[in-house]
């Protein structure tokens, strides 16, 4: 090996590197596997606490970049920066989703302001940094004194200004110049780091070998360093997860559903029965699904498609697949309001009466349910469409082959998978084919981690003659007045309208009280000329059904609602929603609650109630794509709080940190995929530092969203 320290990926000579003070000299084998000293008992505790158990733990504990730290004053929003700042106040807040532990939120401030800071994940902080412990945050700083935090450390020692030392996140007991110490004496020893990429993704990928980086990195270039060492994290994490999926998908069998012999029913639907031609992006999910579902092995892929793309056109074809080879489909909703218009639906879109299908939900009777169950079992039933209900011990199939779970990120994963053991065959050997649909669309980054062992398709083209949708931020009570003869307009037009009710998260009842109090009111006053109907989650499954039925034919003209219609609801004649108190809703609701209108051939209009300069409403009303949104959600609220983000450990991570090594990611999956072409159990000797490495890395950073 040579023994000049090396220059970086792309050429860069390590000049600070040969400004420290290190001896060189040439280290034994062992000693990065040795422990180093701190002396005495309170900086080896400081040490514990840190990880930094060994010369080669050490090496990785990079110092933070100094320069970047500012004042408070200084920052500016979008921008990634360290502050040194001290705490006020802290509290915990509990959070509304489930499972999800509480948030921190802190004051903190330095001579020249404050700031507001938000710990996922985190509870026992308030603990640990009580009012008047100096921290060092390292974040991104988004507007209106909001910092989002993405590494922090508590500052055990005064930091004087100007100084250009390096700064190591530090410990009770052991402070930033002890660590730099010893940094300094074994700094030799990073030249034995060991590199578990091959030498020619490196070339390709421009990252310095992990010498250099560790050498970079403790002379101040961080960026370098800490790229390197995100992409091995990232690397890892996509190589599980690409493994973990090929082999589910070589262990496990399927029902192989080819198209049938003579008279394709999938072709001659799409070609004779729907009133309408697909779009390109339907085209193509169609022949994918079709194509993954030919294959003796289970499919598992995610659907993701903008509001109103058409999904479930897409689902229907695999299920009549699945029927003309002699299967069944099971097609499975959040609710049941949902459940029964998929119901409707494709029984309308359905060729003919060529295909049994029924509905199965919580309130179906128990002599019908009975009677159902039977037929599922005898293989009579070719489809079945319901709720949470057909996932009980009781409903058994005689040869179930498609699952479709709309709207999964609704249902937990215990849930979603539960119909994959209802396939024909030895338990565990034989799956169903899975086809996971989403209207909530899950930035490309987050898929990435969190979805990694699903296939991704996406619709984002909207069937032809859309109109995009008009929103409109509104408040006080000229705009009510406005608003309200807005949506007269389009009721005398022979349009329909929604009406949302303000979100109330306490209580279903509370939310169903405030939603009847506005019917009555809209009914006996604003609306008093028209058809009003009140929709929400307390009233009984039929007249929720009643309702429904009401307003999709078209006799009631104005449905005033709770979120029960947040999701799937399709009456393409209604044009104008009016949502109050927006801003009690997140991005993803709002977008879903908007993408009930839009549907069909006139332009419709979505006017919001809430304040005007919120963040949210006015990101709400610029974009109408689902995925900009759901980009724009991210930037605001910080990965912690989405989807995925919990499943997909990327609090874990050490070095990487989302959005903002997107790209990294990007190229750390393309390279996993190459890796695995090659060598898809990592056997080859040059990969089998690689193999090691995934294997420690596992669990500490993953936990998969499907069960392998
Ligand atoms: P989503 O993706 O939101 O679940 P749906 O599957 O409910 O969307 O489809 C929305 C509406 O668009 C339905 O009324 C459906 O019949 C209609 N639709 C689907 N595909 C097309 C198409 N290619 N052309 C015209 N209308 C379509
Ligand atoms: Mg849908």
């Amino acid at each position: 090996m040579d023994k000049s320290p090396r220059g970086l990926g792309d050429g860069e000579p390590l000049a600070k590197a040969q400004l420290l003070a290190a001896p060189l000299r040439w280290p034994s084998e062992k000693a990065l596997a040795e422990r180093p000293k701190f002396g005495g008992r309170k900086a080896d505790e400081g040490a514990e606490h840190l990880g930094l158990t060994t010369v080669g733990a050490l090496l990785e504990h990079l110092p933070r970049d100094r320069r970047e730290a500012r004042t408070v004053a200084a920052l500016v929003a979008g921008e990634q920066a360290t502050v040194v700042v001290e705490v006020r106040s802290i509290s915990s807040r509990p959070v509304r989703r489930r499972g999800m532990r509480p948030l921190v939120e802190a004051l903190v401030f330095d001579q020249t302001g404050s700031l507001q800071v938000t710990f996922f994940n985190q509870p026992w902080l308030v603990k640990k940094y009580p009012p008047g412990t100096r921290l060092v945050l390292h974040g991104s700083y988004e507007a209106r004194n909001r910092f989002r935090v993405s590494s922090h450390a508590p500052t055990a020692e005064e930091i004087g200004a100007g100084d250009d030392v390096a700064h190591y996140a530090a410990a009770e007991g052991l402070s930033s110049t002890q660590i730099l110490a010893v940094v300094r004496e074994h700094l030799a020893a990073a030249r034995l780091a060991p590199d578990p990429l091959p030498g020619r993704l490196r070339a390709r990928h421009r990252l310095a070998d992990m010498p250099s980086a560790l050498l970079a990195g403790h002379a101040g270039q961080l960026e370098p360093a800490r790229q390197r060492l995100a992409f091995n994290e990232l690397l890892y994490v996509q190589l599980d997860l690409l493994r973990r999926r090929a082999r589910r998908a070589e262990e496990l069998k399927a029902p192989q559903l080819a198209p049938a012999q003579e008279g394709d029913l999938v072709g001659d639907w799409i070609a004779q029965q729907l009133p309408f031609e697909l779009t390109g992006d339907q085209e193509r999910a169609v022949s994918v699904v079709l194509g993954d579902i030919a294959r003796g092995h289970p499919m598992q892929r995610l659907l993701m498609g903008e509001v109103g793309s058409g999904k479930t056109v897409v689902a229907l074809a695999a299920m009549l697949r699945a029927v003309a080879n002699g299967y069944q489909a099971a097609l499975m909703a959040p609710t049941e309001t949902l459940a029964n218009q998929h119901f409707a639906t494709l029984a309308e879109l359905m060729p003919g009466q060529a295909v049994p299908i029924a509905l199965l939900t919580g309130s179906t009777p128990s002599a019908r349910r009975r009677d159902l169950l039977g037929k599922l079992a005898s293989g009579e039933l070719g489809i079945v469409v319901g709720t949470h209900a057909l996932i009980e011990d009781d409903v058994l199939f005689s040869r179930l082959a498609v699952v479709v779970v709309d709207e999964q990120h609704r249902f937990g994963v215990r849930q979603r998978t539960a119909l994959d053991a209802k396939a024909v065959g030895p338990a565990g050997s034989v799956a169903p084919h899975v086809l996971h649909m989403t209207a909530t669309p899950i930035p490309r980054t987050l898929a990435l981690l969190g979805y990694g062992d699903l296939d991704v398709t996406e619709l984002r083209e909207l069937p032809k003659g859309r109109e995009p949708i008009a929103t409109h931020l509104a408040s006080g009570e000229r705009d009510r007045a406005r608003a309200y003869e807005r949506i007269r307009e389009e009721l005398r037009a022979g349009r329909q309208a929604y009406v949302v009710c303000p979100l109330v998260e306490e209580s279903e009842a509370l939310a169903a009280r405030a939603a009847s109090a506005e019917y009555e009111r809209l009914s006996a006053e604003e609306f008093a000329d028209f058809n009003v109907q009140l929709i929400h989650g307390q009233m009984p499954s039929a007249q929720k059904a009643e309702a429904m039925r009401g307003f999709k034919a078209g006799d009631v003209d104005v449905l005033v609602a709770t979120t029960v219609i947040e999701v799937g609801v399709d009456v393409p004649n209604a044009t104008v929603m009016l949502i109050e108190n927006a801003e009690r809703y997140g991005l993803s609701q709002l977008h879903q609650l908007r993408g009930r209108i839009g549907r069909g051939e006139h332009v419709s209009v979505c006017i919001c109630f809430g304040p005007k300069e919120s963040e949210r409403l006015s990101a709400f009303s610029t974009w109408n794509d689902g995925f900009k949104l759901a980009e724009v959600d991210l930037q605001i609220r910080g990965e912690g709080e989405l989807i995925g983000t919990r499943q997909s450990g990327m609090a874990a991570f050490r070095f990487a940190s989302m959005p903002e090594d997107g790209e990294l990611l990007e190229r750390a999956r393309l390279s996993a995929r190459e890796i695995l072409e090659a060598d898809p159990d990592l056997l080859l000797a040059e990969h089998v530092p690689l193999r090691e490495a995934v294997e420690r890395a596992r669990g500490s950073l993953l936990a998969p969203t499907i069960p392998a």
